[in-house]
């Protein structure tokens, strides 16, 4: 068997060499004008980079991006930007109706500090987004990427910006191979933010950096050959980019098994609210249980049954599984279809609604799911009986 020489190790079993100190090695002139050039030609046309100085556009596309694809929020911007033009209009809104125009978009509580946002924003600044980092982190929901994308975008603050994208751009040109999630690490990165801005044109550099770790510097195979950044690079120049950054230890993830009751009663479907906290919270949703530890399916769908505020027979088997896969969660929901037998009016947080998305409250994508397997089995089964959607 060869033996292993200096010569002959492969790059990917060399040490990672240590983090550099940053600052002598990167000169910042050349890589913002290099990053601003390549921006100027390359960057995406996006609806809220037409409103660059609309500081209400940049706070309603910021909360919308978090953790979200560009592509998944667009029409959902548009829609919403078109139903609540100003942020007067937002906060004079209820929030039911916010939060139907989120539905499937997830997270929800982005929507219910929007809405608190715009409503702070209203009272206590008469209606004007604040320019200032440090003010706009005392709204709901705005921590200092957020604060900073919006100051910088709308109000060409020297402020800093550090997401996903920037992080993974910054540790490469760095070759900086600590846990970004470390609080050294962050900090580190938010001065080298800081230091790479321009005199001018903040906004447009930091939307740079976010373009380019969304478009070339990519997790698995960044395009390095295409990059503006390449001659400064040092994990390019090193052949480090597919060690950095490390891959994040994984979460353990957990099954919940979720037994739900589609129960219709003419065109209508019975929802109830979600508490006004946690997971989906205020959405609406199909009344289901958890199946217990141990417990019979026979038993939770009892259960199920005996908890409904109104009289029905579930179905005896599921008649579909819809499953979800949270962050640290997997959920399956197995179906149960019911008629009620009474024409009882049930209290809150119970109410009848019809299934379409324009009639009901808001739900989450797991909630749509089932609706839509409702009706596609409904269609199948029974057409003259298929959920109205009018
Ligand atoms: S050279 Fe490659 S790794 Fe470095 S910033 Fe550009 S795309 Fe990312």
């Amino acid at each position: 068997m060869p033996q292993r020489t200096p010569a002959n190790k492969t790059r990917a079993n060399r040490r990672l060499p240590a983090t550099d100190p940053w600052p002598s090695l990167l000169a910042a002139r050349p890589i913002s004008q290099r990053l601003l050039h390549w921006y100027d030609r390359n960057r995406r046309d996006l609806p809220w980079r037409r409103h660059a100085d609309d500081p209400y556009a940049q706070l309603l596309a910021e909360f919308m991006l978090q953790q979200t694809q560009v592509n998944t929020v667009l029409n959902y911007y548009e829609r919403f930007i078109k139903r609540f033009p100003t942020v007067g209009s937002l906060a004079a809104a209820d929030l039911d109706d916010v939060l139907t125009l989120w539905s499937g978009l997830g997270y929800y509580s982005r929507a219910r500090n929007l809405h608190a946002a715009a409503r702070r924003i209203v009272e206590q600044h008469g209606g004007t987004v604040p320019q200032a980092v440090d003010e706009l982190m005392t709204l709901p929901g705005i921590g200092r990427y957020t604060a900073g994308a919006i100051a910088s975008i709308a109000y060409g603050a020297r402020a800093p910006v550090l997401d996903g994208n920037v992080i993974r751009v910054l540790m490469r040109l760095l070759a900086m191979t600590d846990d970004p999630k470390s609080p050294t690490a962050r900090s580190r990165l938010w001065e080298c933010a800081e230091s790479l801005l321009p005199r001018k044109r903040c906004g447009d550099f930091n939307q740079a950096l976010m373009e380019l770790g969304a478009t070339l510097c990519s997790p698995r195979a960044p395009s390095c050959d295409a990059c503006p950044l390449r001659q400064s690079c040092r994990a390019h120049l090193r052949g480090l980019t597919g060690r950095i950054p490390p891959p994040a230890a994984r979460a353990r993830v957990l099954s919940q098994r979720m037994l739900v009751a589609a129960v219709r009663k003419d065109h209508e479907l019975l929802f109830v609210q979600r508490p006004a906290s946690g997971l989906w919270a205020g959405l609406w949703e199909l009344p289901c249980e958890q199946v217990m530890d141990g417990e019979s399916l026979d038993k939770a769908r009892g259960r199920l049954q005996a908890n409904l505020p109104i009289r029905c027979r579930l179905s005896r088997s599921p008649i579909g599984i819809v499953t979800r896969q949270l962050t640290h969660r997997r959920i399956t929901f197995e179906i149960f279809t019911g008629t009620a037998r009474d024409g009882h009016r049930p209290p809150r947080p119970w109410r009848w609604m019809s299934p379409s998305p324009n009639r009901r409250g808001g739900t989450s994508r797991a909630c749509e799911a089932m609706i839509e397997l409702l009706e596609a089995r409904q269609a199948l089964a029974n057409p003259a009986k298929t959920i109205k959607k009018s």
